[in-house]
């Protein structure tokens, strides 16, 4: 059965007393109460460790936003997945659109760095997502299918039953502009058809696709209403318990 899951992208953002004040709070926010999806805080590296000794990670999982797609040696200021892993970390964000656009990561490096992830048995939280124009000129569904196929469509079934996918677009993202509930189903489902058709039905209904852009504590329950929306990955409203909670609330 796939799992609702609320993921926080802090970005680079917070110094380390002001990540690990904030994964505290939400560490006490959570205790004592029951939520209906599993929550996880994606944080800067240099936050992993000690977030991670300073929560009940059996309630809040903690992810890295990037890993390298090499094992280990002389990558000067890269971070392996096996490094993030031994922080006690158990997700990794992939493929987000900054990334993409800002350090030019390609659909190759892309399935690499998810081989990797999926070596040191962290969840790769995988970001797929157009562009404006893209939308605009009704390529969207093409541009989606492809960054599934080029980086992911490689991995065996067992693998790519380990994935958590965030179908992201790209001009939702911190432009506080979101994507209508219905639009946000239609391409999970469109997603949700594409990995059946290679993978099958069972592999597709038990992914976990989440909608990130710009989603809030207003929007997403009606974003999370819709049957192939199981989730959210939330940049700007995850950096507050506040805005946070409610979010994970919405379910
Ligand atoms: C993100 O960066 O993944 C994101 C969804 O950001 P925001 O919620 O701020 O739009």
């Amino acid at each position: 059965m796939r799992k609702n899951i609320v993921a926080g992208n802090w970005k680079m953002n917070m110094n380390l007393q002001e990540g690990l004040a904030l994964a505290t709070a939400l560490n006490e926010a959570l205790k004592g109460i029951t939520v209906h999806c599993d929550v996880v805080i994606g944080t800067p590296f240099i936050h992993l460790a000690s977030v991670s000794n300073s929560i009940d990670t059996t309630k809040i999982g903690v992810s890295a936003q990037n890993c390298a797609d090499k094992v280990s040696g002389a990558y000067t200021g890269e971070v392996s997945a096996g490094m993030i892993a031994s922080t006690g970390a158990k997700y990794v964000i992939l493929g987000h659109s900054e990334r993409r656009a800002y350090y030019h990561e390609t659909p190759a490096m892309l399935k690499e760095k998810v081989i990797q992830a999926l070596a040191s048995n962290l969840t790769p939280i995988f970001c797929i997502g157009e562009v404006l124009e893209e939308r605009e000129s009704e390529k969207h569904f093409e541009v989606v299918k492809s960054q599934i196929e080029t980086s992911l469509f490689e991995l065996s079934t067992e693998d790519f039953s380990k994935l958590v996918l965030a179908y992201e677009p790209v001009w939702a993202i911190g432009t506080g502009k979101t994507a209508t509930a219905a639009q946000a189903q239609e391409m999970h489902a469109f997603i949700r058809q594409t990995i059946a058709e290679k993978y099958g039905n069972e592999i597709a209904n038990d992914t976990s696709i989440l909608y990130g852009g710009s989603c809030n504590a207003s929007n997403a329950k009606e974003l999370f209403s819709n049957s192939d929306v199981d989730g959210g990955l939330i940049g700007g409203a995850s950096l507050g318990v506040d805005k946070f909670m409610p979010i994970i609330e919405a379910f």
